[in-house]
C-alpha cells in the first residue's frame, strides 16, 4: 500500500481506535477500550514504528480548541522542528505556514470533511522556518460527537516534495510541449506501436473537428477513415524502423488538403521502435499555385509557338506574293512558269507547317503511339527560321524506330524547349545542334525505352547554374525567358515515368550542353 493511503485507512475516532484498526481488531465500544488500555500502549508504540517506517507524521487535532498533538518524531522532522519547540496548531498552520494559494483550499476541504463518512485528503505546500518549501499530503477523518459536531481529527501527513517536483517537472515539460506544438501550424502526432494516437497537436485535432478523446487512444485507421490508405504503407515501414517522406491527401473538416508528411520512428534505449512521430505540412496552396503556373506556362508556350508559326508562314507567303507579282509583270512564258513553280513550292512549305502544327496540338490529351522521327521532325519544323537566322547547323542521327506510347503534345513541348534552349545558347555565334535517338534502358527499373539526346556547342553552364535550371523561374535570359520551361518539362517527364538529365561544360573548345531524355516505351 502507498504510505499516503495508510492515512485514508485511518477510520477511527481517536488515536487509540486508529491503533486498533491498524492491528485489524474490532472493538465495539468504550468499555472494551478501557479493558485493553494496557495492550494499547504497546500497540501505540508499534503504530508509531509503522508510521515512522512509512515516513508518515501522525497528529491529532481538536477542532473546537485547536489543540494539536503531534504523535511521532517524524512529523517534527517534516516541519523541521524539535520536540522542545512543540507542535504547530492547525490554526497557526493555516495562518503562517501554508502557501497563500493553498490556504483557501485547505480550509474548504477541512470543512467539507466534517460531514460523517468523509475522508479528508489535501495536498499543500508549507514554508518552513528554514525557508524550505515542502509539499505535504494530508489525510484523516473527523470523529464526531453524539450531536454530529466534529470534535477530533486524526490524521497523517506525508512529505511528497520529491515526488511532487518530479511530477511537476513532467507536467511542466508536457505543457511546454503542448504549447510549442500547438503554436506550430503543422500537423503533429505521435502513435504507439499499435498505431494508436498518443499525442496530437491542435492543428491535427482541428482537422478532424473532434474532441481529443475521440482521437487519442484510437487507431489511425479509425480516425483517418478513407485517408488512411495514403500513410498506411509508410506507417508500417516506420514500425520496421524506416523513416518515410511522402505526399498524401487528407479529408479534413476544412475539405480535402494535400500534405507533405514525414514519419520518424521513435526508438527506446535498446533501439526498438516504440512509436512514430508524425509531422505533416499543408501544401495545398503551393500545389494549386504550381498547377496554375504550369497552366500559364503552357499558355505561354502556345503563345510562343503561335509566334514562331506566324513567322514561319509569313516568309513563304511573302515570297509567294513577290513571285505572283513577278509572274504577272513578266512577258516570258518560261519565266512565268518558273515563278509559279517556286511559288507552289513555297505554298507546299506553308501547308507542311500547317499540318505539323495541327498534329502538334491534336495529341496533347490522349496517349498515342509516336515515333521519335515524327516527334523531332515536327519540333524542328517550328524552329526552322530561327535555326537559319542563328547560323546553327543541325545534325540528326536517328537510331530508334520503335514507337513510344506518350502524351505526344507534351513530349513535343519538352523537345521544343530543349531545342529552343540549345538554339538560344548558340546565339548569335551559331554552332552545331546534334539530335540523336537510340533504344535504351532505365537502369533503375530495367525498363526499355527511347533515349533522345539534344546537344549543342553553345555557351555551356557552370555547375552552379546547372544545379538550378529545373527550379521554377530560374532563367539567365532576363525578360527573354520565363525560367519555367525545364521545370514544366521535368514534371511532364516524371508523369511519363521517364528521366531527364543534363551534362554541360564551359571549357573552351569543349563548351556545350547535352540533355538526355528517356521515355519508357510503355507508360505504366
Ligand atoms: P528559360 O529558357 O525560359 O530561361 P528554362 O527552364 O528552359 O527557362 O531554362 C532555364 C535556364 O537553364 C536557362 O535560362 C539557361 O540558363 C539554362 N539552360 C537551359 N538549357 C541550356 C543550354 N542548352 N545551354 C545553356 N544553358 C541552358
Ligand atoms: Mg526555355
Amino acid at each position: 500500500m502507498h504510505p499516503a493511503h495508510l492515512g485514508v485507512a485511518v477510520l477511527s475516532l481517536s488515536f487509540a481506535g486508529f491503533v486498533k484498526l491498524w492491528r485489524g481488531r474490532r472493538i465495539a465500544d468504550g468499555r472494551a477500550i478501557q479493558r485493553t488500555r494496557k495492550a494499547l500502549h504497546a500497540s501505540e508504540d508499534r503504530l508509531r514504528l509503522a508510521a515512522d517506517a512509512a515516513n508518515l507524521g501522525v497528529f491529532e487535532w481538536n477542532a473546537q480548541t485547536d489543540e494539536t498533538l503531534w504523535e511521532n518524531q517524524r512529523i517534527y522532522e517534516i516541519f523541521g522542528r524539535t520536540l522542545e519547540m512543540g507542535p504547530v496548531s492547525m490554526a497557526e498552520l493555516a495562518a503562517r505556514w501554508l502557501h497563500p494559494d493553498d490556504v483557501q483550499g485547505f480550509e474548504e476541504s477541512l470543512s467539507w470533511a466534517t460531514r460523517p463518512g468523509r475522508v479528508w485528503q489535501f495536498l499543500c505546500r508549507i514554508m518552513r522556518s528554514d525557508r524550505n518549501v515542502r509539499w505535504l499530503e494530508y489525510s484523516g477523518r473527523f470523529g464526531l460527537d453524539p450531536c454530529g459536531e466534529p470534535i477530533r481529527l486524526l490524521g497523517v501527513v506525508l512529505d511528497v516534495t520529491e515526488r511532487q517536483s518530479v511530477s511537476e517537472r513532467l507536467e511542466r515539460s508536457e505543457s511546454q510541449l503542448r504549447l510549442i506544438t500547438d503554436a506550430i501550424p503543422a500537423y503533429i502526432a505521435y502513435v504507439d506501436t499499435n498505431l494508436r494516437y498518443v499525442f496530437i497537436n491542435r492543428t491535427y485535432q482541428e482537422a478532424f473537428g473532434k474532441p481529443l478523446d475521440e482521437i487519442v487512444g484510437h487507431s489511425a485507421a479509425e480516425v483517418l477513415g478513407e485517408s488512411y490508405a495514403g500513410p498506411k504503407p509508410y506507417l508500417k515501414a516506420a514500425l520496421a524502423g524506416l523513416e518515410g517522406r511522402f505526399e498524401t491527401r487528407m479529408a479534413t473538416v476544412q475539405g480535402e488538403r494535400i500534405l507533405s508528411v514525414v514519419h520518424i520512428p521513435d526508438r527506446d534505449s535498446r533501439g526498438r521502435v516504440r512509436g512514430i512521430v508524425i509531422q505533416g505540412h499543408d501544401i495545398t496552396e503551393r500545389k494549386l499555385t504550381e498547377e496554375a503556373l504550369r497552366t500559364s506556362e503552357k499558355l505561354a508556350v502556345v503563345g510562343r509557338l503561335a509566334a514562331s508559326i506566324a513567322h514561319e508562314i509569313n516568309n513563304p507567303l511573302e515570297s509567294v506574293t513577290n513571285l505572283l507579282f513577278l509572274a504577272r509583270s513578266s512577258q516570258e512564258l518560261g519565266e512565268v512558269q518558273e515563278y509559279l513553280d517556286t511559288a507552289e513550292r513555297e505554298l507546299r512549305r506553308v501547308s507542311v507547317i500547317a499540318n505539323q502544327t495541327l498534329r502538334f496540338h491534336k495529341q496533347s490529351t490522349n496517349r498515342v503511339e509516336v515515333t521519335c522521327d515524327d516527334l523531332i521532325e515536327s519540333v524542328l519544323a517550328i524552329h526552322q527560321g530561327k535555326i537559319l537566322n542563328s547560323r546553327v547547323k543541325v545534325e540528326v542521327r536517328m537510331r530508334a524506330s520503335q514507337p513510344v506510347m506518350c502524351f505526344a503534345g507534351e513530349i513535343r513541348q519538352v523537345l521544343n524547349n530543349l531545342i529552343g534552349n540549345a538554339i538560344d545558347a548558340m546565339h548569335p555565334g551559331g554552332g552545331r545542334l546534334l539530335i540523336r535517338s537510340r533504344n535504351g534502358c532505365d537502369w533503375r527499373t530495367g525498363q526499355s525505352g527511347l533515349m533522345v539526346t539534344v546537344a549543342d556547342t553553345g555557351t555551356g553552364m557552370d555547375p552552379e547554374t546547372a544545379q538550378k535550371i529545373f527550379a521554377p523561374f530560374f532563367t539567365t535570359k532576363g525578360i527573354g525567358g520565363t525560367g519555367l520551361g525545364l521545370w514544366v518539362s521535368q514534371e511532364i517527364v516524371e508523369r511519363h515515368r521517364g528521366d531527364l538529365r543534363v551534362r554541360s561544360s564551359r571549357r573552351p573548345g569543349r563548351n556545350g550542353t547535352a540533355f538526355t531524355l528517356f521515355l519508357p516505351h510503355e507508360m505504366v
